[in-house]
């Protein structure tokens, strides 16, 4: 019988990694976690400068309590250490004529609320009449929502949510791959509203006791998790470590070929769990699995510029007193949206002064994501003077580009990712932010997928 130097290999040291590794260890395993840059998180990047704490990737969290991954913040004691978002964190902002207007949060703010016209306001309430659609063909999300709910509702409720999710269209993406809940309302209950009637009542029911923090993040930022899982792994966790090669040896298993401080290295496993991007993988795969290589590095990416501005307070006129703001497409601006990082939670700013969040870029915005680093800063520094009636010079301004910062769920997606899991050979198991859904808690239950998969071999 091969004698491995471990059960299983997980390259990629993001949390859908994290998610996968620590699985395997805790049902016995023996695993070596790779990570080709020189910290464990991926996307999850907290990194403290000049008394500012700037997330590079998620700013917070929403998990319920059921996801493995709030089994794992209490696994690993951290429970205790979630902070809520404020108060006003749950005040989201549109931008419309210019205008930062509240999304409604009730019917009666729906109802005066200036971010839809009468005329929009009564064409989103006929969905309710809406006979759903049969014909079993997949379409987009900006076809589905106008179909259902009208074209002004696309505009300022689902284009700005769309672009504070996928930094996407809606016309480029697959309803029933980026919101399967909406499709399948409208597939099982006749329709969205429908659906979330249906939803309501079964909650109301069920009555769940389980303590539910919505949006939330830890004291010392998301990069606090990343830590407490970090030491989860302890030594079995390995940074600076890129997998270049792999070959799948006579005996079964395989032998992954890696580079670690200018040196090559070979480790043998019974099984790999690649939890990287989705060309990353197809690059891996590429010389043994051609066709599922070219599947995975057919995935888009959207790029992203993120950029960090700090003010004294008293520079900025607006209360900040909510999340943040959201511009859809039709208000032709240049940003896709602000956090209001400090309003959201305790720590993030110096004493005095606010932290802003500005995101550039995404698949409306490609070239910008791009632009050089002084022709970003004027453009964010004159949408925040128009948005937010900023005045003056900023005291911080610091940009972090992500090149493939959200994979697309554009039309075919399921498809292709069915097709993509039908060519792997059983002991070899994908993770990722393009399997099952974007958010932190969805890359995590990807991980922890795989490792289920290996684990039932
Ligand atoms: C700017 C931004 C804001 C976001 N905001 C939110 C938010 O507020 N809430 C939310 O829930 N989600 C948010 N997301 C999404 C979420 O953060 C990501 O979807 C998730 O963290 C991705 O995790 P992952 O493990 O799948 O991928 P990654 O984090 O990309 O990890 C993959 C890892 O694989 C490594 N790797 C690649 N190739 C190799 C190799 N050959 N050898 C070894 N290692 C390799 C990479 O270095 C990387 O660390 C945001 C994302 C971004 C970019």
């Amino acid at each position: 019988m091969a004698v491995f130097d471990c059960d299983t290999i997980v390259v990629g040291g993001g949390i859908s990694g994290l998610g996968a590794a620590m699985t395997l260890k805790k049902r016995g395993q023996t695993v070596r976690l790779l990570e080709s840059r020189g910290y464990l998180g991926g996307a999850m990047l907290t990194v403290p400068d000049q008394g500012y704490l700037l997330e590079f990737g998620p700013n917070s969290l929403m998990v319920t309590p059921d996801e493995p991954l709030m089994q794992w913040i209490r696994e690993t004691g951290i429970e205790g250490h979630i902070i809520p978002t404020s108060g006003t964190g749950k005040n989201r902002f549109v931008l419309r004529e210019g205008n930062l207007l509240p999304l409604p949060l009730s019917v009666a703010s729906f109802i005066r609320s200036p971010l839809l016209s009468w005329k929009g306001k009564l064409r989103l309430l006929k969905e309710w009449g809406i006979p759903p659609k049969t014909d079993g063909m997949e379409e987009t999300l900006g076809h589905f929502v106008r179909r259902r709910f009208g074209e002004e509702a696309l505009r300022y409720l689902m284009d700005p949510f769309v672009k504070g999710i996928y930094a996407s269209d809606p016309d480029l993406l697959s309803v029933g791959a980026a919101f399967p809940i909406l499709r399948d309302m409208e597939r099982h209950h006749g329709g969205v509203f429908r659906g979330m009637l249906s939803r309501l009542i079964r909650k109301k029911k069920s009555r769940s006791t389980n303590s539910y923090p919505g949006l939330f993040s830890f004291p010392a930022g998301v990069g606090e998790m990343v830590s407490a899982f970090e030491a989860y792994m302890g030594d079995d966790a390995g940074v600076h470590a890129e997998v270049t090669k792999w070959t799948m040896m006579e005996e079964g298993g395989f032998q992954v070929g890696l580079q670690y401080d200018d040196q090559e290295y070979y480790i043998t496993s019974r099984n790999l769990v690649l939890a990287t991007s989705a060309p990353d993988a197809g690059e891996i795969l590429g010389p043994f699995l051609e066709g599922t290589s070219e599947l995975l590095k057919s995935i888009p990416y959207a790029p992203l510029a993120s950029c960090y501005v700090g003010f004294s307070r008293e520079k900025v006129t607006h209360p900040l007193d909510g999340f943040g703001v959201l511009c859809p497409t039709a208000e032709s601006r240049k940003i896709l949206g602000v956090i209001f990082s400090s309003s959201l939670f305790p720590g993030r700013a110096p004493e005095g002064k606010v932290l802003l969040t500005v995101f550039v870029g995404g698949m409306t915005g490609q070239k910008l994501a791009h632009a050089f680093d002084e022709d970003l800063e004027r453009i964010v520094l004159g949408e925040l003077k128009d948005l937010l009636g900023i005045v003056g010079r900023p005291d911080f301004f610091r940009i972090h580009r992500w090149e493939r910062a959200i994979p697309q769920y554009v039309l075919g997606h399921e498809d292709r990712v069915r097709r993509i899991r039908a060519g792997l050979p059983p002991h070899i198991r994908l993770a990722g932010n393009y399997l099952e859904g974007v958010s932190v808690a969805k890359a995590f239950a990807s991980g922890v997928r795989a490792a289920e998969e290996i684990l039932s071999l």
